[in-house]
């Protein structure tokens, strides 16, 4: 049986560990939060004490974590988790953080004899819960298949996006689309419902029309229209706000870097800030709606 470690249990890995379990994976299993530890130990993961007791006996190593910085630290420098790892390990980094940070890893890891794809995710909480993820894979076609029967217990949709790094290309293209979305789904509702519309007749309006996207399908960011949607929970779990920045910034680095003109990603990554000031993020990336109606 493969043995998976798997390390980041926050809002998406744990409900992604839980799934690697419920395929009957072996998971060897570590978080900063000794909470989520316990969650997956009760579910029948083995709870290690460090990320180096995680990769202890592991052929697999999944890693969830915030950023580039919490990644890199991980897998690199002195105490790194490569020095101990075994020969012909696979490493599959599911954060989203930037290319050139994904590379470093990959360049480092191929040095030492271990694959490693680059395999961040879209499809949010519900997706990691449900196992529907969408996986964007960068790196070598053999890793892949070899890692396709995990991810295939975690996600749906698993697209091979390029090189090393090119995941994370794709993975940042989509979520500045996604926050451009949510931003005028948000300008929009508001709009509508200062001008005398009930906010579900607007909704589902927009949602048949030509406005259709997906915050209005699957996460609408106005409060009580969608019951699963964060709006409805004050906004907490989801995605966070600051993530949500974070992947902006992502996207503003690598238009910085070819030249690419990227004014909606760049009005979208303020207007994250500005929500940030406020306080706000924590909050899923919904909240968004807050600057529009109050
Ligand atoms: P999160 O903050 O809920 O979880 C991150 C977890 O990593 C936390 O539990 C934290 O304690 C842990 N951690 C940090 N440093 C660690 C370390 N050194 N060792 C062990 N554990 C450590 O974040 P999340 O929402 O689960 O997102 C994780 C990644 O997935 C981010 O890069 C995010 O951008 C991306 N992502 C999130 C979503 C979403 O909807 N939440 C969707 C797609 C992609």
């Amino acid at each position: 049986m493969t043995t998976i470690a798997f390390i980041g249990l926050g809002h998406m890995g744990l409900p992604m560990a839980r799934n690697l379990l419920n395929a009957g994976f072996a998971v060897r299993v570590f978080d900063l939060v000794a909470s989520a530890v316990h969650e997956l130990a009760s579910a029948g993961a083995h709870a290690a004490s460090s990320a180096a007791d995680a990769v202890s006996g592991a052929s697999v190593v999944i890693s969830m974590l915030p950023a580039s910085q919490h990644v890199e630290s991980l897998y690199l420098g002195d105490g790194g988790l490569l020095g101990s790892m075994a020969a012909g390990s696979l490493i599959l980094e599911c954060s989203t953080i930037a290319p050139e940070s994904a590379r470093k890893v990959h360049q480092a890891a191929a040095n030492l004899g271990l694959a490693m794809l680059d395999a961040p995710v879209s499809g949010g909480t519900a997706g990691a819960s449900a196992g529907t993820l969408t996986f964007m894979v960068g790196g070598d076609a053999a890793a892949l298949e070899q890692a396709r029967p995990i991810l295939a217990a975690m996600g749906s949709n698993i697209f091979h996006a390029g090189a090393d790094g090119a995941g994370q290309v794709a993975k940042v293209c989509n979520n500045q689309l996604l926050a451009v979305l949510m931003i005028g789904t948000a300008e929009a509702m508001a709009l509508g419902v200062a001008n005398g519309l009930e906010p579900k007749v607007l909704a589902e309006i927009m949602r048949q029309s030509s406005g259709g996207n997906w915050a209005l399908e699957k996460y609408n960011p106005w409060p009580g229209l969608m019951p699963s949607a964060p709006a409805s929970h004050e906004y907490r779990g989801g995605f966070m706000s600051e993530l949500m920045a974070k992947d902006l910034g992502l996207a503003q680095q690598a238009a910085q870097s070819t030249g690419s003109s990227t004014p909606m990603g760049a009005l979208a990554l303020q207007l994250y800030r500005l929500l940030l000031k406020q306080g706000q993020g924590k909050q899923d990336f919904s909240a968004i709606q807050k600057l529009f109606v109050e």
